[in-house]
């Protein structure tokens, strides 16, 4: 397939409700959307970076900056024809996993189109409905912190999930279990405890949780391993999780017993399968996680989420759930935990360019 333009379109939505996990707190959801044009057919991907630091080094600046003059004029002027080549190209280039993930996926809704099959189905995925899961921040109470999972469990959520940080887990997990009963419950920590909490950490095992995800920090493979070996409570890597090796050596330290694969952490959806296909061979079970992103880069986890060793619900929510406005139609909607995939061929959530209009930071098209 010949590539005859490629477009930018910087967006940033406001969130329903601020986002605050142990590192920060954001209000608006920035994205890069990527479209692909080859022969009258037009793929799209979504890098999805959170502004500042508040998950990862690259921000949606460092990322624009990157495919404006990196990654989109190398595809170009090596005129790249195939998903095997663009990530042969894309992998060339160190780092800037956000910028590769937004291109890298636009190739594979472009490629699944020219075949008429759906994402998931070209992805090798067995099912196309895919259990969701509700993720909360962290609340100023935890009286709201119940209030706000009451008002979005209507949604028949397969599992909770709350962030925790030190001085913030144990009491709001009591309180949850207190409140909501034997529901499906797990943690995530994003990095903020360290090697001096494992003793507080085992406590985590009186919850019945259905795991802890990165209590440590992401360099800390021996810690999760150490952790591992005293808590019952299945260890999940999240940040952790950054490419092919270090998840080998995370399984060989027996640092996790389950993985949380992201499209924007391993910079597309070739790097993601891979991750999947070993962890698969290793029985680690693995499932979707999101930064979140808007609709494009949430319906990808979905399609991606099809494949046989995602065995947990993904963090891929309705689209009214984050956002005032989601950019895709038709929207992502859960129906009784469930988000059933469309049959139509590529991603099938299709972009909404009067919402893109209404949140357009800036656009760029490259030929
Ligand atoms: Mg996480």
């Amino acid at each position: 397939m010949k590539t005859d333009r490629i477009t930018l379109d910087h967006i940033r939505v406001p969130l329903v409700e601020p986002f605050k996990i142990s590192n920060g707190v954001i209000a608006e959801k920035d994205a890069i959307l990527v479209g692909v044009y080859s022969g009258g057919a037009a793929g799209y991907g979504e890098s999805s970076p959170m502004s500042g630091s508040f998950y990862s080094d690259d921000t949606p600046e460092s990322t624009w900056d990157c495919l404006t003059k990196e990654l989109i004029p190398l595809l170009l002027r090596e005129k790249a024809s195939s998903i095997e080549s663009v990530n042969a190209l894309l992998n060339t280039v160190p780092g800037n996993m956000f910028a590769k993930a937004g291109l890298e996926t636009a190739f594979w809704d472009l490629e699944a189109q020219k075949q008429s099959i759906p994402l998931w189905k070209y992805l090798g995925g067995e099912s196309h409905s895919v259990e969701s899961g509700l993720a909360v921040g962290i609340y100023p109470t935890i009286r709201e912190l119940l209030l706000a999972i009451e008002r979005y469990l209507v949604d028949g959520y397969k599992r909770v999930k709350i962030k925790i940080q030190p001085g913030w887990d144990l009491k709001p997990l009591t309180e949850v279990r207190g409140e909501f009963g034997a529901i499906p419950l797990m943690v995530d920590a994003n990095c903020a405890y360290t090697r001096q909490d494992l003793v507080h950490l085992k406590s985590l095992d009186d919850f019945e949780l259905v795991m802890v995800e990165q209590p440590l920090p992401k360099k800390d493979l021996e810690g999760h391993a150490e952790l591992q070996a005293l808590i019952q409570t299945p260890v999940c890597l999240d940040e952790s999780a950054e490419d092919l090796p270090t998840v080998r050596r995370a399984i060989a330290l027996k640092s996790c017993r389950i993985v949380n694969i992201k499209i924007q952490r391993v910079g597309g959806l070739h790097h993601a399968r891979q991750m999947h296909d070993l962890c698969a061979e290793s029985g680690i079970p693995v499932w979707g996680g999101t930064m979140p992103e808007l609709g494009i880069g949430g319906a990808q986890t979905l399609h991606l989420a099809t494949l046989k060793n995602f065995m947990y619900p993904t963090d891929v929510e309705s689209s009214k759930r984050w956002f005032v406005e989601d950019i895709v139609e038709p929207l992502i909607e859960v129906h009784n935990g469930m988000i059933t995939l469309l049959s139509s061929p590529g991603n099938g959530h299709r972009v909404n360019q009067s919402a893109v209009k209404k949140y357009l930071v800036r656009h760029e098209t490259i030929s």
